[in-house]
């Protein structure tokens, strides 16, 4: 059995399933999920995040994290990542707030994380590193104030998929096609108007044919963490791949996001659900939205390249150089933070939202206007 074939015969019982349906079995079926059967980071794998770049990515967090602690008057806390990989960045951030005085006597470690797999591979490289770590399938339930750290989490979360029609959207759909014994994409249930509040588009503006996308998941999980922040207190900061929906006209225009990426190359979406990471760029403008309607205060998005030179990435970069042992090391170290920070890499692609409770300012943010 495969998970074509699993797929297969649930679409002819039960018809074609949604996009979102399909993305979640891809990467999330217990038995062929693409985070539940493999390792897909580094040059091995399929793809490389920035925590497996630079060591720099994760120690600017855990010194952001600290700074928003110091602020909300040094409370014991629940520090929590979402989908931790394979926990170097947390390892990089319990290792740069390790001297921030009674910070780590104060925390606990929460790590939400699905992939029985990366879970080993966290508890691996999390051993002894902090004494109170735990594990959760969700967001864990908490009375007390809460960081909340997430690192191209948001873009693995299934979506659904909205073609716009003449009048009204139509859903996207998977189905088995027999002939060429294959999935392709089907239209499924029209709307009048796209079901739920988000994204806030006009269908009106929108020609005849073009993709608006959905995250249900994103949107609930947006609305506690920052729920359980204006209720506690506390801040979250999230870095992905992504759009704001008036800047960044492009992604208005080209709608569809979805992608697969195998062995750092890109795989189509559809091709052997389960071997290639799908992926969907995150939409900033209605996590933002959703989280001040939740009552939390919301700092502008900014670059990741932004975000790391304000909070002194440079600085770093130069002191860990200058430590390094061999050329070879120095190169790696330059490199690294290079392609993390520069327009051409990583620096404009990622983006970084930040939100806090009221009482708190997000440090090295503007308030959003
Ligand atoms: N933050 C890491 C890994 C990013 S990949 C890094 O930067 O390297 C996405 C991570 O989210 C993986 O750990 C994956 O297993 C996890 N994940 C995906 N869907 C999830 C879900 N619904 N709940 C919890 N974790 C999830």
């Amino acid at each position: 059995m495969s998970l074509t074939q699993k797929l297969r015969t649930e679409i002819e019982t039960r018809g074609p399933i949604s996009v979102a349906d399909f993305m979640a079995a891809a990467l999330g079926d217990p038995e062929y999920g693409y985070y539940v059967t493999k390792d897909p980071f580094g040059l091995a794998g399929d793809f490389i995040t920035s925590p497996e770049i630079s060591q720099i990515f994760g120690e600017l967090l855990g010194i952001w994290s600290a700074e928003c602690w110091h602020q909300l008057g040094s409370p014991e806390i629940d520090v929590v990542e979402l989908g931790p990989g394979r926990g170097t960045l947390m390892k990089d951030f319990l290792r740069a707030t390790c001297h921030v005085p009674g910070f780590h006597e104060a925390a606990k470690i929460h790590l939400v994380e699905t992939s029985p797999l990366l879970r080993k591979a966290q508890e691996e490289s999390l051993r002894g590193k902090h004494p109170s770590l735990s594990w959760h399938d969700v967001l864990p339930k908490t009375n007390r104030p809460m960081l909340v750290v997430a690192n191209e989490f948001f873009d693995a979360l299934p979506i659904r998929q909205f073609v716009k029609q003449k009048d009204g959207v139509a859903e996207r759909m998977v189905e088995w096609n027999q002939t060429r014994a294959e999935f392709s994409f089907v239209t499924g249930e029209i709307y009048k108007n796209l079901p739920g509040e988000y994204p806030k588009t006009t269908l009106a503006t929108m020609h005849e044919g073009a993709v608006v996308e959905q995250c249900p998941l994103a949107q609930r999980i947006m609305d506690e963490i920052a729920q359980h922040i204006a209720t506690y207190g506390g801040a979250g900061i999230f870095i992905d791949y992504g759009y704001e929906r008036l800047k960044d006209l492009q992604a208005q225009v080209t709608g569809d996001t979805l992608q697969a990426v195998r062995q750092h190359g890109f795989h189509s979406v559809l091709d052997a659900p389960g071997d290639a990471d799908i992926t969907a760029h995150v939409d900033f403008t209605t996590l933002a939205d959703i989280a001040a309607c939740a009552g939390a205060r919301v700092a502008s998005v900014q670059s990741q390249r932004e975000f790391m030179l304000k909070m002194g990435g440079k600085l770093r970069m130069q002191q860990l150089f200058q430590h390094a042992n061999s050329s070879a090391q120095q190169e790696h170290i330059a490199s690294g933070f290079e392609r993390l920070v520069s327009s051409n890499a990583m620096g404009d692609l990622f983006k970084v939202l930040a939100i806090t409770c009221p009482a708190i300012h997000a440090p090295v943010f503007e308030e959003m206007l």
